[in-house]
């Protein structure tokens, strides 16, 4: 209790100010919010630089803080979405109050401090599995979100899976199979680095490819009936200890146009550059119908959907920071206690080492 007040007091000397017109009510029957983004504040940004100045030891986020910039971005169950230009709930230019990525670095560098905090108690406690599912088009910032909000923990603590087209043993096997294979075990943080929602998303744009899925019979309703299949795995996983974390980052076209340019005109960018990745461009409208639909289809309670803006890519490290570091606050893992027996013993141990230094001085 004390360091919580410590921190709280913290929090408040050099708080990460939030401007009103965060959470904005929705419009039109859509109830998930998410305020366009408007121009800064220029009064919270002066305050913030001299905060900066003052204090360069960062500053813990507080739980409470954290609630509330994350609340734009969380997707309300059966929540009607809608993603691109016409979108008054996602703009993936959004950046809360901060105008240049050197603003959000203090910020981000906490999220991570306090993010490696949680995961020792995480694993010392061997409860809880966090399990970070990571969704998006091509050039969203997928990889570099993985690497900078990872960057404070301990690696022995997580795992990365990456997804590929499924190869022919994975195709032998019921679709769900090869993500339940790898999921994180108590105590550690699992990211899928694109999951089982490829099977809603690519597979549903190129349905074609079910027909390499040797499935039984005909498949009437397929992708509401795999929306429900997923959510009651999903259900299964949360009520046996994974927390399940589940971000969509959204980019818009324009931008995933000019970091394609970038990939291109770049020659140490090239590698990442895959000519399929502008044909699955051109699909671009249907991916987000599909996109809408899941999100829409699969926020639940126990593992809701998050949209994070991610035109800005250190915005959407942020975003994803505070999203991860939340779900780590809701569980609050501790460190075991010793039990009184195994303490006593301790302590005997303690006096015999004791008394081994005594000896040879
Ligand atoms: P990347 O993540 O950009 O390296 O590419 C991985 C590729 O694998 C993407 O083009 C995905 O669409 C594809 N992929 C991932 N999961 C599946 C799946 N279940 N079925 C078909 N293709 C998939
Ligand atoms: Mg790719």
């Amino acid at each position: 209790p004390v360091e919580h007040q410590r921190h709280r007091a913290h929090c408040r000397g050099t708080r990460l100010p939030h401007k009103d017109g965060l959470q904005r009510p929705g419009a039109g029957g859509v109830d998930v919010l998410h305020p366009r983004a408007q121009a800064p504040d220029p009064s919270s940004v002066a305050l913030r630089h001299d905060a900066q100045m003052e204090n360069t030891a960062s500053t813990p986020v507080s739980h409470a803080d954290l609630r509330k910039r994350i609340a734009p971005f969380r997707v309300k169950p059966r929540a009607v979405v809608r993603l691109g230009d016409d979108s008054k709930d996602f703009d993936p230019g959004y950046r809360d109050q901060f105008v240049t990525r050197a603003d959000a670095g203090l910020a981000l560098a906490e999220g991570v401090r306090q993010l490696g905090e949680y995961q020792a108690r995480l694993a010392a406690q061997s409860t809880y599995a966090v399990l970070v599912i990571l969704q998006a088009m091509d050039a969203a910032g997928k990889d570099g979100t993985i690497k900078h909000v990872l960057s404070g923990v301990n690696p022995q603590g997580v795992t990365v899976h990456p997804f590929k087209v499924p190869s022919l043993i994975e195709l032998q096997h019921d679709y769900l199979w090869r993500y339940q294979l790898q999921l994180p075990e108590r105590g550690s943080i699992g990211i899928f680095n694109r999951s089982h929602y490829e099977e809603v998303l690519v597979v549903r744009v190129h349905p074609e490819l079910l027909g390499n899925e040797h499935l039984p019979g005909a498949q009437t309703d397929i992708w509401k009936r795999r929306f429900r299949e997923i959510n009651d795995w999903e259900r299964y996983l949360a009520d046996n200890g994974v927390r399940i974390v589940k971000l969509f980052l959204n980019l818009s076209k324009q931008e995933q146009r000019r970091r394609f340019l970038d990939r291109i005109d770049e020659p140490d960018k090239n590698w990442k550059f895959n000519v399929a990745d502008a044909l699955e461009r051109e699909r671009w409208d249907d991916y987000q119908h599909a996109y809408e639909e899941v999100l829409s289809a699969t926020s639940t309670k126990y593992a809701p959907w998050h949209v994070v803006p991610a035109d800005h890519k250190w915005f959407a490290r942020l975003a994803a920071s505070w999203i991860i570091l939340d779900a780590l606050m809701d569980i609050d893992p501790k460190y075991p206690k010793v039990d009184p027996q195994t303490r006593a013993k301790m302590l005997e141990i303690k006096e015999r080492l004791l008394a081994e230094g005594r000896h040879r001085e």
